[in-house]
């Protein structure tokens, strides 16, 4: 049978301690032990459902990171205090000094950062590829690679990655695919796909309020345990522990995920053929005229859609910004980084998330200075939204002639 993500969170079942519908939250920092022999032995990591410090694991953080396993299909889940807290300890986890990785170019401006100005201090080195292009990943990979990194749909050019085709290349040369899933939550599980591990910023569509940053790192028992490794583990000794109050509160967040998905996919894809359709240059995963579209439908899971990201060319940084000031007073969204919430949020990546890509590399990429990406919200009437986008549109001549003359 089929793999079916979000059916095992609704099949988890914890009770708090005095049978509350929900898990009680473990508000302590350290925990007592009845025999001092049980310390011992948790330090040595042999004495399972035992617990010693929260830096090191605590009963709200396993029971998110259990329910994040559920989705994923992982063994088990690891959660952190945000999604470079995920990003980082895995990459340091994997590589030590002389190694080398082979990353996409078009990936979170964060996690570019670190990769291309972080990890060389400690001798890491990293090639940025164009990861649709199985080849080119392929004769990058050196005696020294042992990491090929992606995201599902990068950021913010939505290219989609062929996670079947990297794993056998993974497989091929010994390597670990890290998949960061942080735009495809439900819509795309890349364990199922070949992935070895998957990290998520859980600040965006899983969380979904935008009250919080956080993340979580998915794979195999071994691998979170050797994270979490008091001598040598990197979550353990870098620290990013997330908050036993945060971990309870989004997990009560994840169980609307796949609903609130579907919703985030359905707004998508209306207002990406509405856009294509008044002639903008409009990407998003959903659409025909996406170069990935048939990869993205063939790894899917159908029923929660392409998606809620998507981007239009505008043409200008001055009509971008104008756009998103307009779209943001008539109460359209909020010009604003970050995604996954209820309003419709936008931002020009040129000139924010993705500004610690040097200019001449952004234009290699084809990260233009018109680009405007938007993260869809949960709109009610997404019909309504769409004719008082394109009146912004309009009232600035965003549109070619023809159109603009067609529609006044
Ligand atoms: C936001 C984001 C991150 C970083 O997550 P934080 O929670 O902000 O640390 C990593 N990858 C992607 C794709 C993101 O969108």
């Amino acid at each position: 049978m089929a793999f079916k993500p979000a059916n095992n969170i609704q099949d988890l079942q914890y009770f708090g301690e005095f049978g509350g519908v929900n898990p009680s939250i473990s508000d302590s920092s350290t925990y007592t032990f009845l025999s001092a022999k049980t310390m011992f032995d948790t330090f040595e990591g042999n004495a399972d459902g035992c617990y010693l410090y929260s830096r090191h694991s605590s009963p709200s953080n396993l029971y998110l990171g259990e329910a994040l396993a559920a989705m994923e299909g992982t063994e088990t889940a690891n959660v952190t205090a945000s999604g470079m807290g995920a990003i980082t300890p895995v990459i340091m986890q994997l590589c030590g000094a002389g190694d080398h990785i082979v990353s996409s170019r078009t990936i979170y401006g964060g996690t570019y950062a670190f990769l291309k100005n972080f990890t060389p201090r400690f001798n890491i080195e990293t090639s940025f590829v164009d990861i649709t292009k199985l080849d080119v990943v392929e004769a990058t990979i050196t005696k020294n690679t042992k990491v090929l990194y992606c995201e599902s749909v990068s950021n913010p050019l939505l290219e989609v990655a062929d996670i079947k085709g990297l794993s056998e290349l993974a497989k091929k040369h010994n390597l670990k695919l890290v998949v960061d899933n942080t735009f495809s939550p439900l819509s795309i599980s890349p364990v199922q796909l070949g992935a070895d591990v998957v990290i998520h910023s859980l600040t965006k569509f899983i969380n979904g309020s935008s009250d919080t940053v956080g993340g979580v790192v998915c794979g195999t028992q071994e691998f979170i345990n050797d994270l979490r490794n008091v001598n040598d583990g990197a979550c353990m000794l870098l620290g990013s522990t997330m908050d036993s109050l945060r971990a309870a509160s989004v997990l009560k967040n994840l169980r609307t995920l796949h609903i609130r998905m579907q919703q985030h996919s359905k707004n998508g894809m209306y207002l990406a053929k509405k856009f294509e359709s008044l002639g903008l240059k409009t990407v998003y995963p959903g659409l025909e005229s996406h170069p990935s579209h048939q990869l993205f439908k063939s790894m899917m899971n159908p029923q929660y859609g392409f998606g809620g990201m998507l981007t239009i060319d505008v043409g200008s940084l001055d009509k971008a910004n104008a756009l998103m000031e307009l779209m943001q007073e008539k109460n359209l969204g909020y010009l604003a980084v970050s995604l996954g919430f209820y309003k419709t949020l936008f931002s020009a990546p040129g000139s924010s998330t993705s500004s610690e890509i040097p200019e001449d590399e952004q234009a290699e990429m084809g990260l233009s200075d018109g680009l405007i990406r938007f993260s869809i919200g949960l709109d009610a009437d997404i019909e309504r939204t769409f004719e008082m986008m394109k009146a912004c549109m309009v009232e600035l001549s965003i549109l070619d002639d023809k159109k603009q003359a067609e529609l006044i």
